[in-house]
C-alpha cells in the first residue's frame, strides 16, 4: 500500500474514502473476445486524499501491472465536439505562446492527432513520445513534420531540444507524479526555458458530481486545480495559466521554469475547500451508486432495452462497479476500431450505432454529458426516439 502522498511526500497515513475491487486493471485495450474480456486481469482501488497538498490517488495501484500497446484504444477525435474543442486549443496555444517554426514535443501523445495538427498549424516541427502510437493512422503526407517514439518518456527523451513540451491526459495514469513531473522540469529547464502545458481531468468535478464513472484503475492520481498548481509550484515551475476547459470537466496548466519562487495561482482553491468536497462524496456515493443501480435494473425488469453510449472508461467503471451484465442490452461507439470488441470485466461487446436501427434502444444512457447533443442528433437521423439521459 502506497500510504506516503506522491505528491508532496508526506508521509502521515492518509485518509481513505472510496474503494473500488476487483475492477479491471485497463479500460480502453480492446479486447478481441468475450472470454477474455471477463477474465480480464483485475485489480484493487482504494483512494486516499492527502490533507497536506489535496492530492488524491489509489494506494493499491501496481504500475507493473499496466501493458500500454498500439491496441490501447484513447482516441476521441471521431467525436465532432472532440475535434472542435481540441483545434480551439491548438490556435490558443499556437497564439499564445508563439509557436511557428518551432519544435515541439507531446509527451504521451496517444496516436498523434494533436501533435499533428499542432505541427500542421504552426508549421512547426514535432515529436510524439507513447507506446500506444500506431503509424497507419494516418496519411504518409500528414507524418512529414513530426516523428514518433512507440516507448514511454524517460531520461533519454530530455535531451531533446524543444520549444514547447505538452503532455494531455497522462499525467493521472502516473503514480509517481513528483518524480514524472521533476524530470519534465530538467528537461523544460535544459531546453532553454521550454514552455510545459497539461491537460488532465479535474477531481473536483468528480468528488462534486459522486463521478464514480470516471474513478477507474488506470487513473491512479487525481487532481484538482490547487494540487495541481502546488505540485508545479513545488518543482520550481512558474504557473502561466491555470483553468478549467471541456464543460469544465479538464484542468489545463501552462508554466514555465521560475527565475524566483513560484507564487500560487489565483484559480488554485484552499486546501479547506477541497477536504470538504472529499467529505461530501464520502456522505453521498452510496445514494449515487444506489440511483443508477436502481435506474437501469427497473428498465430491464420492465422488459426495456438499455443502451450505453460510449465504450471508453467512463463506460468500464460505470458497467463493473454496478455489476450490470444483460441488464445493458448494447454498448454503442462511435469509433469503427472498436467496433465488434468486447469491454474488459462485463464483456459487453461495442457495436456500432447504426446497429440501434435493428436493436432499437428504449433508453440510452450517454456516458458523458458533453456529447449529449451530438448522441441525440445521431439517434434521431436514424429516427431512433428513445429517452436519452446522460450520466
Ligand atoms: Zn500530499
Amino acid at each position: 500500500m502506497r500510504t506516503n502522498c506522491p505528491n508532496c511526500g508526506a508521509t502521515e497515513t492518509p485518509e481513505l474514502f472510496y474503494e473500488h475491487l476487483n475492477l479491471p486493471i485497463h479500460s480502453c485495450l480492446l479486447v478481441a473476445t468475450v472470454d477474455e474480456a471477463v477474465n480480464f486481469p483485475t485489480g484493487d482501488l482504494r483512494l486516499a486524499y492527502c490533507r497536506f497538498c489535496g492530492f488524491i490517488w489509489n494506494v493499491d495501484f501496481q504500475p507493473e501491472l499496466m501493458r500500454y500497446s498500439a491496441a490501447y484504444e484513447e482516441t476521441q477525435v471521431f467525436s465532432a465536439h472532440f475535434r472542435e474543442f481540441q483545434s480551439a486549443l491548438v490556435n490558443r496555444w499556437v497564439d499564445r505562446y508563439g509557436l511557428r517554426n518551432r519544435q515541439v514535443l507531446e509527451i504521451g501523445c496517444g496516436k498523434g492527432d494533436f501533435l499533428l495538427e499542432l505541427c500542421e498549424r504552426g508549421h512547426n516541427i514535432g515529436l510524439g513520445i507513447d507506446p500506444s502510437y500506431r503509424p497507419d493512422r494516418h496519411e504518409p503526407k500528414a507524418l512529414q513534420r513530426a516523428v514518433f517514439a512507440t516507448e514511454l518518456y524517460n531520461e533519454a527523451h530530455t535531451d531533446q531540444k524543444c520549444d514547447f513540451i505538452c503532455c494531455r491526459h497522462t499525467l493521472e495514469h502516473i503514480c509517481d507524479v513528483r518524480e514524472f513531473m521533476k524530470l519534465v522540469q530538467r528537461h523544460t529547464d535544459g531546453a532553454g526555458h521550454a514552455i510545459v502545458a497539461f491537460e488532465l481531468p479535474d477531481v473536483e468535478r468528480v468528488l462534486t458530481e459522486q463521478a464514480f464513472w470516471d474513478i477507474y484503475y488506470e487513473h491512479c492520481s487525481y487532481f484538482s486545480l490547487g494540487s495541481l498548481g502546488r505540485l508545479f509550484r513545488s518543482i520550481n515551475l512558474e504557473i502561466l495559466d491555470l483553468y478549467k476547459e471541456f464543460d469544465e470537466q479538464y484542468l489545463i496548466v501552462e508554466a514555465q521554469p521560475a527565475k524566483a519562487t513560484p507564487r500560487p495561482h489565483a484559480a488554485e482553491e484552499a486546501l479547506e475547500q477541497l477536504a470538504s468536497t472529499v467529505q461530501e462524496f464520502k456522505s453521498s456515493i452510496t445514494s449515487r451508486l444506489d440511483h443508477w443501480n436502481r435506474y437501469v435494473r427497473e428498465h430491464h425488469a420492465a422488459g426495456r432495452r438499455v443502451a450505453v453510449w460510449g465504450s471508453g472508461s467512463k463506460a468500464v467503471a460505470f458497467l463493473n462497479r454496478l455489476d450490470l451484465r444483460k441488464e445493458v442490452a448494447a454498448v454503442i461507439d462511435i469509433n469503427p476500431h472498436k467496433h465488434g470488441k468486447f469491454l474488459a470485466g462485463t464483456g459487453h461487446q461495442i457495436v456500432s450505432p447504426q446497429s440501434l436501427r435493428t436493436d432499437r434502444p428504449d433508453v440510452v444512457i450517454a456516458m458523458n454529458p458533453a456529447y449529449l447533443q451530438e448522441i441525440r442528433n445521431d439517434l434521431l437521423q436514424m429516427d431512433i426516439h428513445a429517452s436519452v439521459v446522460a450520466l
